[in-house]
């Protein structure tokens, strides 16, 4: 494996961005191991053809396990994917609230147990380099957005 950057975080959890290739073939890998009908829910056929459709759903672009969080590189600007993936190393499952635990990205709307913080507490190098000029250029453009939205009730 010929990680892009890798990172080691103040407990020791290593942190391990990997571009598309090396990320899909860890997931492969990860699931050949697995029986198909023990995948879980949102990879399974029905589900996957549905984010194919729709673009609703979910194809991981992070893993946890034993020890390490993997973060596909284009993904290492989301706080929230990150704060999912330690998550798991700090023990939390996958929930059907609608929080940073959610299994599927775009329902990830609280975070009740803090993970972003713990998350950037832990990473702080990874968080500042990446996260950070992500979180702060989505803010502006945010905040563009409400100005102008704003401006147009305005006028
Ligand atoms: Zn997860």
């Amino acid at each position: 494996m010929m990680p892009v950057e890798t990172y080691t975080g103040k407990d020791g959890t290593l942190l391990i961005y990997l571009d598309d290739a090396e990320f899909n073939n860890l997931i492969l890998e990860y699931l050949r191991d697995v029986p198909k009908d023990q995948w879980p829910s949102y990879l399974q056929d029905s589900a996957q053809n549905m984010f194919r459709m729709t673009g609703i759903g979910y194809y991981p672009n992070g893993m946890a396990t034993d020890g390490k969080v993997y973060i596909r590189w284009k993904w290492r600007g989301d706080a929230e994917l990150l704060a999912h993936e330690y998550g798991h190393i700090l023990g939390h499952d996958h929930t059907d609230s609608l929080s940073i635990m959610n299994a599927v990205t775009q329902l990830r709307f609280s975070d009740p147990h803090n993970l972003e913080q713990k998350a950037k507490d832990n990473f702080p190098e990874p968080w500042r380099k990446h996260i950070q000029p992500h979180e702060a250029y989505r803010r502006m453009v945010i905040g563009g957005l409400t100005l102008s939205a704003v401006w147009a009730w305005m006028i």
